[in-house]
């Protein structure tokens, strides 16, 4: 660790020599490490598949679409648009300051720290980084240690690619994310739990360090009485956003649905038939879902299963179900898609993030319960509502708080770069993506230019009933 610490200290000073020396504030340096960013994804794709495969089991399809796909698009983004984003604004000022100009120009922050979560572990290394390098910061990212084939790739690509003097990747787990929480940073960027969160402010406070928290929560589905085609494209878009992405092992995955009772056994009904035509009966394609990402979460995502009242609430799961989670699927760290209905909602499965398949269908006599139902609990990074009523929508949008709405589809909020990402209240706080993450990893600085022209003499005392009247 005394090692590990030294190398630390060495390498902030450079970071911070170089961001004084401004060699990371100029257009050209910010566009040729978004280019080279480019050119690392597009050199190394076959390596990011086996990466990703090797700690996830991430079929290279999925792989490429919430991976290597999404930091493609970020930064192709921010190449296309950084030289307006850096460009001055003009700003208003009083009649009364005339004749003066005024400016807000963005200005990078320093030596920033991006912490990356092992769910998506390219991506949610990459994004936050296309956005601190865009904003002309000097940056160290310290990838997940539960995903360690992806972050050993990080550590050995970046320097090949990267100017290594302003860009740094520091792999390790909480002992090492200690050690980086000691220093002082001009932004934490952290992508995790709530748990962790907390932690990472209370570092944070010690330096004043401005913070953006990427955390998680319960994303819930408000399903609305839908039929016939509407009702199958919903049903497959659930599934897609449940299943096919990482396993349910994301911040923005669906954790639970909100459904009207009479709805329920047709949607069950139907979940099962998607299920079966994305996996295979038994899920026999087994390269095309994703793993638990370690033995400990395995476990966690299988304990949420354990409470008596929840176990007798699965609906949906086959033999195969109990039989890998004793034996085989605990060796390959699956758990295929499960669905349950009803589960108690004082069970861990309805008060924790899932994190996993497991999929549970509330069941309420109205829809407009399920306002009622999300505001008793904290804020969800993201609600999903199936519906096609205006006035529901318009009452969701003005009695619920969250990170984002979605209508009538799931995950796809992700690949908005015009869109801010980030959550509210528990899910978290700040925002990136797109022209987002260049301000996140940004300061406005405010410029007034005065003139010598015109003095305003009822500034100045002595005070006097005219400078009063005036
Ligand atoms: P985590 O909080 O356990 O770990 C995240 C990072 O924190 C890792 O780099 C880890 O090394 C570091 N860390 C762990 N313990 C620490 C400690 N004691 N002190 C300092 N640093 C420490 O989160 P995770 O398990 O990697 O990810 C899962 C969580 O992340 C879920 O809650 C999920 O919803 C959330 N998440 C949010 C987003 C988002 O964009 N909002 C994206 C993905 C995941």
């Amino acid at each position: 660790m005394e090692e590990i610490v030294a190398r630390l200290g060495k390498n902030l000073a450079e970071l911070r020599q170089n961001f004084r020396s401004g060699r990371t504030r100029g257009l050209v340096w910010r566009k040729t490490q978004l280019r080279a960013i480019l050119k690392l994804v597009a050199e190394n794709e076959d390596e990011i598949f086996e990466a990703l495969n090797r700690d996830l089991g991430k079929h290279p399809a999925e792989a490429y679409r919430d991976e290597i796909g999404v930091v493609k698009k970020s930064a192709e983004y921010s190449l296309h648009h950084i030289e307006k984003w850096m460009a001055p604004k003009k700003g208003q000022l009083p009649l009364l300051l005339f004749p003066a100009k005024a400016e807000v120009l963005p200005e990078p922050l320093g030596v920033v720290l991006v912490f990356a979560s092992w769910n998506f572990p390219i991506s949610l290394a990459l994004d936050p980084l296309i956005g601190a390098i865009s904003a002309g910061n000097t940056v160290v990212v310290k990838p997940s240690e539960l995903a360690p084939a992806c972050s050993s790739f990080l550590a050995r690509i970046v320097p090949l690619y990267l100017d290594n003097k302003a860009i740094k990747v520091v792999e390790g787990g909480s002992d090492v994310a200690e050690k980086l929480l000691e220093q002082k940073w001009e932004k934490i960027f952290f992508t995790g739990s709530p748990r962790v969160g907390r932690i990472i402010m209370s570092a944070a406070a010690k330096h004043l360090t401005p913070v953006t928290l990427e955390l998680g929560g319960k994303c819930p589905i408000i399903l609305d009485s839908l039929s016939g085609s509407d009702l199958k494209v919903t049903v497959k878009r659930i599934s897609g956003g449940k299943w096919g992405a990482c396993a349910g092992q994301a911040c923005i995955g669906i954790d639970y649905v909100l459904v009207q009772r009479k709805l329920a056994p047709v949607l069950v009904e139907l979940l099962q038939k998607c299920i079966k035509t994305f996996y295979g009966e038994n899920i026999k394609n087994l390269n095309s879902i994703c793993k638990i990402v370690n033995k400990n979460h395995f476990e966690r995502v299988c304990n949420l299963l354990e409470d008596p009242g929840v176990a007798a609430s699965i609906v949906y799961a086959t033999v195969l179900h109990w039989l890998g989670c004793l034996i085989l699927f605990k060796h390959l760290r699956l758990i295929e898609p499960t669905i349950l209905l009803d589960p108690p909602l004082d069970a861990a499965i309805m008060t924790e993030e899932i994190f996993g398949p497991l999929l549970p269908i509330i069941t309420l006599n109205d829809v407009e319960e399920s306002i009622e139902f999300i505001n008793a609990r904290p804020n969800p990074l993201a609600i999903y509502v199936f519906t096609k009523n205006k006035t529901f929508k318009e009452k969701l949008l003005q009695e619920t708080s969250s990170g984002s709405v979605i209508f009538n589809d799931t995950m796809i909020q992700f690949i908005c770069d015009g869109l801010p990402f980030g959550g509210v209240g528990q899910s978290g706080f700040g925002r990136y993506h797109g022209k987002y993450s260049f301000d996140t990893f940004s300061h406005e600085k405010a410029i007034l230019q005065r003139s010598f022209f015109l003095e305003l003499e009822p500034r100045y005392p002595p005070w006097n009933g005219f400078k009063l009247e005036f």
